[in-house]
């Protein structure tokens, strides 16, 4: 194992040695002393790291798989790392496709699932490969090496530890097991030096605090506090799928309330974070959080979430204010919300990229807020009928619960719903709702 590692070093100094080679002989947990079942692995997880060890290479799970089995959580996904290049687990198997310029990795699918294997990165600058670095940020990183390399290439210790298929030890080069035991949040190598390769890593420390409830290592928090303008040279995508799991995997509130504390938030939605301050009560708070909270708990019960809903909460109030000032004798509400959401909309999207699949339905909840005013018999009715109804009336809620509107007009359309429900006409599947539903999804691909 670990072809070319130096077996030197200490056990903190990592940076000094990160640049090049494998840094120290790792410690090894043999298979009776740690509680790593493969009976916990993904079973297709277990038949890769099979294959790629009876084709003659190293096979080792890593990143989240270990971090969580050794905590006794459900890991997301399952990682392999190995010796084998890219094309060689390519011609190993059949279901298998490569992606990713950034980072070439093989995803060998299973029906739905998919086994993400990525061949051992080095830092070594001696090693042949692509690798692109600007202004400290690494923009390819396809230089490959050997274990003791590739543990240096991620990111924090707890996601650095590796199963291996040979012999099912745990394999610990960087003080991963000590810092799972201890609750820590610890990057591999100089701190403000790996955030900047890949600013990304500052909302996965984020991500990783709030779901294991870890703290954040001191070296690690206090450039955090500083570094918030590195996420503005993150392509807007990247940000959007990160936030996506930064926010809608049960820790919403947690890493809300984070980013807010490490001044991180402004940077990611400006317009949100001006407003909130702006604005001298409490409510702006208050809808946010709410929010997230009732994301968290949507998680928790397993009930969807979507990001369209997410992000409106998020830019509400920015929309809100800017639509009232848009509001005169000759504008109307409605045409005000939607005049102010388009154009923060568009300001938005040069910090976090919100596909159109997810901002058309997210203007149509704040589009439809006006409606809930007119209380008239026909009106109402055809309202909830509207498909994206309850997604507004749950926003409406949300409005009413932080004080942003009055709770009578919630509870009117609660009573009101009920009501209709309990007389079997609107609420119950309504004649025209297929029809009309896809009618507006022809529109909405028109303006596409
Ligand atoms: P989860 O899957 O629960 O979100 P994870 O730690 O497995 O968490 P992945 O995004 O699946 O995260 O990545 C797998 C592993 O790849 C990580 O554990 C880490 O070792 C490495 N990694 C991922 N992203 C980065 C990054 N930006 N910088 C350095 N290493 C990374
Ligand atoms: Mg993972």
């Amino acid at each position: 194992m670990a072809r070319g590692s130096s077996g030197t070093g200490s056990g903190c100094s990592f940076a000094v040695f990160y640049r090049y080679s494998a840094i120290t002989t790792p410690i090894i947990i043999p298979r009776p002393e740690h509680d790593l079942s493969r009976a916990n692995i993904s079973e297709n997880a277990v038949k890769v790291l099979y294959r790629l060890k009876a084709a003659g290479f190293q096979a080792y799970l890593v990143g989240g798989g270990v971090r969580d089995l050794l905590l006794g959580r459900e890991p997301k996904d399952f990682d392999i790392a190995t010796d084998a290049r890219p094309d060689e687990v390519r011609s190993i198997f059949r279901n298998c496709r490569l992606i990713g310029r950034r980072f070439r990795l093989a995803h060998v699918h299973f029906g739905r699932e998919i086994i993400e294997v990525a061949t051992f990165r080095s830092g070594s600058e001696d090693s042949e490969g692509d690798r692109h670095v600007e202004n400290g940020m690494i923009l390819r990183d396809n230089v490959y090496g050997v274990i003791g390399d590739d543990v240096l290439r991620r990111d924090f210790t707890v996601n650095a530890l590796y199963y291996n298929i040979e012999d099912f030890s745990v394999v610990d080069y960087v003080g991963g097991l000590r810092d799972l035991e201890q609750g820590r949040l610890r990057l591999i190598g100089d701190p403000e030096q790996r955030y900047r390769e890949d600013p990304v890593r500052i909302l996965r420390a984020l991500r990783f605090a709030c779901k294991l409830g870890f703290n954040i290592d001191p070296a690690c928090d206090e450039p955090l506090h500083r570094i918030g303008h590195l996420l503005g040279d993150v392509p807007s995508a990247r940000i959007f799928d990160e936030l996506q799991k930064l926010f809608l995997t049960g820790g919403a509130l947690c890493a809300f309330e984070k980013l807010r504390h490490y001044g991180l938030f402004e940077h990611l939605f400006p317009m949100t974070e001006e407003s909130l301050t702006h604005e001298e009560q409490a409510f702006p708070i208050t809808f946010v959080s709410r929010g997230m909270s009732n994301t968290d708990d949507r998680v928790s019960a397993d009930k969807p979430v979507t990001p369209a809903f997410l992000f409106a909460v998020l830019l509400w109030e920015p929309v809100r204010q800017l639509a009232s000032k848009l509001q005169d004798d000759t504008t109307g509400m409605t045409e005000a919300i939607r005049e102010a959401g388009d154009r923060i909309l568009a300001q938005q999207q040069f910090r976090v990229s919100i596909p159109k699949r997810f901002s058309i339905p997210m203007r149509e909840i704040w589009w439809l807020q006006p409606r809930f005013d007119s209380r008239g018999g026909r009106r109402a009715q055809r309202f909830i009928g509207h498909p994206r109804f309850r997604a507004a009336y749950d926003f409406l809620l949300l409005r009413a619960e932080s004080g942003e509107v009055d709770p009578a007009l919630a509870q009117w359309w609660t009573q009101y719903q009920e009501a209709a429900g309990e007389q079997g006409a609107p609420m119950e599947r309504p004649a025209g709702r297929s029809r009309r539903r896809r009618r507006r999804k022809k529109a909405v691909g028109k303006s596409d």
